[in-house]
């Protein structure tokens, strides 16, 4: 047993961060390179978002724009509502979120165990549409006196909260020897802050990001143009448009991985290694064992986050009822087209469902 948390804690957002890395061992096959995945499942809301959560919260009180007994309203896929009510649970502050309907039923009754309303919004809306849960939430927090939108589109709280934390604490674990960063954008906090981070210790470090085919940040990024998004299945990250805190500029690569792909590798994460991990965290490790195959270089070093907990996915990655619902074929060990490549591939038939 690693030696740990021996002293103890004033309260639970103490608890956020430094969370372990651990090398994968079977799901990377015969691959030279190391790969590690970094356990933000393991924070104590079971999310990389939990590093956000205390830090929005703590500006908009320095601001003076969060005072007792208001209001934190936000448009979130659940882990950052999460992370949210958790930091607000400690102060008193009543939380109102917009989520939309594909995300996990897990979610919605986890963000309601935290005491938080919960707003189920359309996911199959464009995002000038004014049910979209972005536009929701802006509306609920200009109505709700007192109440502040935490705003993690735009915040640049939180790309600075991975600046300041995820992104140091991977130089140390690889004592400086980190050669690739893979995360997925779903705000583009992790990717852009920790990249940010990353680069200004090591230029070198290649910063990748992974998108779901369907989601408009692979193509953008490749093309400076913005295409048309269609629907996908896995949670937390792509997008249908580009945030205000995902930075380009500090990004390398952008990759895309179909839901299949991602399904396969989540699952092989818990039956294989042990980490019991939500479909956004299968996407970006299938990404970066192909890149550390094509590498074939024991000197890289290679970290993908695994971004969150598989418990809120039960009843989807995790189900074999909903993923053939979905067309989803995971046993088949047959790559459905698309790959990791330059995201004009075929999508899965579930994909789009
Ligand atoms: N995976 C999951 C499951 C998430 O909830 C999120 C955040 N929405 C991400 C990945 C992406 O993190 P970020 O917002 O920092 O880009």
């Amino acid at each position: 047993m690693s030696e740990r948390h021996r002293r103890p804690y004033n309260d639970v957002t103490e608890l956020v961060g430094w969370t372990p890395l651990v090398r994968l061992n079977r799901v990377v096959d015969d691959v030279r390179t190391p790969v590690y995945g970094k356990c933000e499942f393991m924070n104590p809301g079971g999310s990389v978002k939990d590093r956000i959560g205390r830090a929005i919260i703590e500006e908009a009180e320095e601001e003076g724009r969060l005072r007792p007994g208001g209001t934190v309203v936000e448009a979130t896929s659940g882990n950052t509502g999460l992370a949210l009510a958790m930091a607000a649970s400690l102060k008193g502050y009543r939380c109102v979120f917009t989520l939309p309907d594909k995300m996990s039923v897990e979610k919605r009754k986890l963000l309601r165990a935290f005491g938080a309303e919960v707003v189920v919004t359309p996911s199959d809306v464009p995002p000038d549409h004014p049910d979209h849960y972005t536009n929701q939430a802006e509306r609920l927090a200009s109505e709700i006196p007192g109440a502040v939108l935490a705003n993690q589109f735009y915040n640049g709280a939180n790309p600075r909260a991975h600046y300041g934390t995820t992104g140091p604490e991977l130089w140390q674990q690889t004592e400086g020897r980190i050669t690739h960063f893979f995360a997925g954008a779903g705000t583009g906090g992790t990717l852009s802050g920790t990249g940010r981070y990353l680069k200004e210790r090591n230029g070198k470090i290649q910063v990748v990001g992974v998108d779901p085919v369907g989601s408009v940040i692979a193509p953008f990024f490749r093309s400076g143009t913005m295409p048309e998004g269609s629907t996908y299945l896995v949670e937390g990250l792509g997008s249908d448009k580009i945030p205000g805190t995902l930075d380009l500029g500090v990004v390398d690569d952008y990759v895309t991985v179909t839901d299949a792909q991602a399904f396969r590798m989540t699952r092989r994460l818990t039956r294989e290694e042990g980490l019991f991990v939500g479909g956004s965290a299968g996407l970006i490790v299938h990404a970066a064992v192909e890149r550390a195959r094509e590498l074939d270089d024991p000197d890289a070093l290679v970290v993908a986050i695994l971004c969150d907990w598989g418990e809120r996915y039960l009843s989807k990655v995790f189900d074999e009822d909903w993923l053939a619902e979905k067309g989803i074929h995971l046993d088949d060990g047959e790559d459905d087209g698309s790959g990791v490549d330059d995201g004009a591939g075929a999508q899965s038939a579930g994909a789009r469902a």
